[in-house]
């Protein structure tokens, strides 16, 4: 271990950050690697005593927070995420270790989220004068909305914390995250070395049970919550919001489709990338008939090469899944091979062995309305299904409550423009996937999501909208 990882105390002590301080909880639990089943460091176990405490601190730090000006926000901002970048490897170690995603893809997730990060701190909300005569003014301004909560998924736990923690701070909302009890440790690191740039209390950081998400969605003095995970959790998290009419981002799950010509290799890596843990990635794949059955061997034949294997050895393309309920959910969808008779293409058996690991697999047009062509597995398996007729095509993509991400694949940029925008879906790609832009909105259509991450409008999630009408004598 490098010294750097002994001064963060990266597989020391894990605490809670409420107030500026480090803080114990007499109860406590350990996530696993999902590589070995062993278990990792302890955590805290936040007590709704601590969640009361939590709540306080951000209220009292959203009295001077939204004084101080944008500039020194921005500026306390950008240091910090030079400090993160500082610590990348270290951070990537423990981002494999406790979510089992290979080193190079850890690295690129910090990568990608601190530049993300960056755009979005050099985003500003201006003031917009929309009416001036000489007596009068009408202006529109946006003012934070107060104490936020980001709680999110185990899948891409630095990313997803750092889009919602950016926005908020920029804005002057101070922001407490939860992480998903599977991945505690990275998120409790990045606020831990967040406290020399921010005023106590504005980025704070609690790790609980199943208990904390509702504790915090309940709370009446919480007035924001930016939450990224299942569209099951997401309808709970509004319920709980509606009470006090808290403010809601929702990005939930997806189930997309993509729609090919030849470029099987990266349909492949778009498909399984992150073991398929991905909200957006291809989850359904749509083939011509005239080119079906070369697309499927290049897809399986480019499948082999890739191999699997603890994160943190070089080379492995596919980790585990991160923990024993994903794996269990995503078995679920091999027994269904047989129950269902479906066709399998490459992969259909796991291997035991220490972990959770399962094996790659394509399963060869299985029915429309099957278990794996409707629900979002969430792991490396996908279906692969034939088309003939573009309007029937379109409709059975566009067939699900889901639409948060899609792709078109076509040597007809005409053609695949044509399609991409009949399909229902928060973005949709032509010729790739996955790619995001920090200034493009991020979300999802359906049951997929409320309102979106990145862009300006990610800033005006966590704002109220005010209209000043200022008049110089009195009317
Ligand atoms: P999940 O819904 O089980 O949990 C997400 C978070 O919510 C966790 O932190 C969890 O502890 C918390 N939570 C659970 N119950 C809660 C409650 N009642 N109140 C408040 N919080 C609660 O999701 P997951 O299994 O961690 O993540 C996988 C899902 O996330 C997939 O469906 C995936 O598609 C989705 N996802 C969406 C996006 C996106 O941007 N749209 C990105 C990544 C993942």
């Amino acid at each position: 271990m490098s010294s750097v990882s002994e001064s963060l105390n990266v597989f020391g002590e894990y605490y809670n950050i409420i107030n500026g301080e480090r803080q114990r909880t007499t109860k406590t639990r350990n996530g696993i690697d999902p590589a070995t089943g062993q278990s990792l460091p302890e955590v805290p176990v936040a007590t709704e005593n601590d969640v009361y405490n939590t709540v306080e601190a951000a209220k009292a730090a959203f009295k001077i927070w939204p004084l101080v000006s944008w500039a020194d926000r921005r500026r306390a901002i950008l240091a910090y995420l030079t400090e993160i970048e500082g610590l990348a490897d270290d951070l990537a170690r423990l981002l494999t270790l406790e979510q089992g995603k290979p080193l190079i893809f850890a690295k690129m997730e910090i990568t990608s989220a601190l530049d993300f990060s960056r755009v979005l701190a050099k985003m500003e909300l201006e003031e917009e004068t929309i009416y001036s005569d000489p007596d009068r003014k009408t202006v529109i301004r946006y003012t934070p909305l107060g104490v936020a909560v980001a709680i999110v998924p185990w899948n891409f736990p630095i990313q997803l914390a750092l889009t919602k923690i950016v926005p908020a701070l920029v804005t002057g909302n101070p922001i407490i995250l939860k992480p998903s009890p599977f991945t505690p440790y990275c998120g409790l690191k990045i606020v831990e070395l967040a406290q020399k740039f921010f005023p106590k209390g504005v980025l704070q950081f609690l790790s609980g049970d199943d208990n904390l998400g509702p504790w915090l969605t309940a709370h009446p003095d919480v007035a924001k919550i930016s939450f990224t995970g299942s569209s099951f959790t997401g309808k709970k998290v509004m319920e709980s919001a509606s009470k006090t009419l808290k403010r809601v981002t929702l990005e939930l799950g997806g189930n997309d489709p993509a729609n090919i010509a030849a470029v099987a290799p990266k349909i492949v890596e778009f498909s399984f990338v992150n073991s398929g843990q991905v909200c957006v990635a291809i989850k359904r794949i749509y083939v011509h008939e005239d080119i079906y059955e070369p697309f499927l061997d290049a897809m399986v034949a480019y499948i082999k090469t890739l191999s699997i294997g603890d994160g943190l050895e070089t080379g492995n393309f596919f980790g585990p899944v991160q923990n024993l309920q994903q794996f269990t959910h995503v078995k679920r969808f091999f027994a269904d091979i047989e129950n269902e008779k479906l066709t399998v293409a490459v992969g259909g058996k796991n291997e035991v062995r220490p972990g959770y690991f399962i094996t790659p697999t394509i399963i060869d047009r299985p029915p429309d309305n099957s278990r794996i062509a409707t629900m979002e597995p969430f792991g490396p398996i996908v279906p692969v299904m034939q088309w003939k007729d573009e309007e029937d095509v379109i409709a059975r993509a566009n067939s699900t409550s889901m639409g948060l991400g899609a792709s078109v694949w076509s040597s007809s940029p005409e053609n695949a423009s044509r399609i991409a925008r009949q399909l229902q879906a928060g973005s949709v790609w032509v010729n790739t996937h996955l790619q995001l832009n920090p200034s493009a909105p991020f979300g999802g259509h359906k049951e997929s999501g409320i309102g979106h991450e990145l862009g300006l409008g990610s800033l005006k999630s966590y704002c109220n909208i005010q209209s000043l009408f200022l008049i110089k004598n009195p009317i």
